[in-house]
């Protein structure tokens, strides 16, 4: 029996991902600002990321591939405890990415009925009671069906969680105030980043992706940008930490650091529920938690 998430400090915040590595390629900045600045900070993974690959070649060695889940598993430790935070998995089974017309396997995480994967993060919500909820949003950022279905599984446990007619045995209902979805790697950043490093004649190694990536950018309207500049390097380490899905040599790890403090120092969500007050744009998830009337205690 895993023991009980006891709600910590006065503010609280929720992200849900689908695999381990994505709580560090994804708003980590702001995972680790808010933590450093006092807020209880928990990261859910809906799986183990049992089926992903080993995309560093560095550790694309003998005993890695057999023993990826266990692997994982110590990547996602260490990198909970660079970016000072609390980790839960919520135990359902990577689904892969199959192929074109490919089924997916039996048993895994985007064929688990969606009450079923919502009543356990409703039961994680009752317990951490968070203030603010933050997943992907409806087309999972990018389209792997555990994306997806974190989308689909978070927004039914966050309506879940506060009803009092759902699930009595899986605790005290607990409504989280805020819910958003990430806008992070969007083709916006993509495009800025490049231009600004080819701009200063350097080589941005962004091109690839940027031919890559759809030119209809799907990234939901950005209602909130957090600015966390000075917690990129702890967000690089902590996607290090992931040695065997983080290529430092490749992608991601490639920009300039300096000339991204410069001309993104933000990681940007977009606010898709509100039982708050709260005006438009905003620089804090907790925009209308904080204060004299803080934290509704419901
Ligand atoms: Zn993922």
């Amino acid at each position: 029996m895993k023991p009980r998430i006891t709600p910590g400090q006065p503010l609280r915040l929720m992200s849900v991902h689908a695999h381990p590595d994505d709580e560090s390629s994804k708003g980590a900045a702001t995972l680790a600002k808010y933590a450093a600045e006092g807020v209880d900070v928990l990261v859910v993974t809906c799986t183990g990321g049992e089926r992903g690959d080993v995309l560093n070649p560095a550790m694309d060695r003998p005993g890695v591939r057999e023993n990826l889940p266990e692997i994982r598993r110590a990547e996602m430790a260490a990198a909970r405890e660079i970016l000072g935070v609390r980790h839960r998995f919520l135990g359902f089974v990577d689904s892969g990415l199959p192929a074109n017309g490919e089924p997916l396997p039996e048993g895994c995480f985007a064929l688990t009925p969606l009450d079923e994967a919502a009543g356990r993060l409703a039961a994680l919500i009752r317990e951490f009671r968070p203030h603010v909820v933050v997943t992907y949003d409806e087309t999972g950022g990018y389209p792997h069906p555990d994306h997806v279905r974190t989308h689909e599984v978070t927004v039914a446990a966050f309506d879940a969680a506060g009803d009092g007619g759902f699930s009595p045995e899986a605790g005290e209902p607990w409504r989280p105030a805020k819910l958003y979805y990430q806008g992070a790697l969007s083709r916006a950043w993509f495009q800025a980043m490049h231009d600004a490093m080819t701009g200063r004649g350097l080589d941005s190694g962004m091109g690839a992706v940027l031919t890559e990536l759809p030119t209809d950018d799907t990234v939901p309207e950005c209602t909130t940008r957090v600015p966390c500049a000075e917690y990129f390097e702890v967000r690089d380490r902590a996607l290090l930490a992931h040695a065997t899905q983080v290529d430092p040599h490749s992608g991601f790890m490639l920009h300039d650091r300096n000339v991204e403090r410069e001309v993104w120092p933000t990681e940007d969500y977009h606010l898709a529920r509100s039982h708050v007050e709260i005006t438009l744009p905003e620089d804090d998830l907790f925009t209308g938690l904080r204060g004299r009337d803080a934290v509704p205690d419901q």
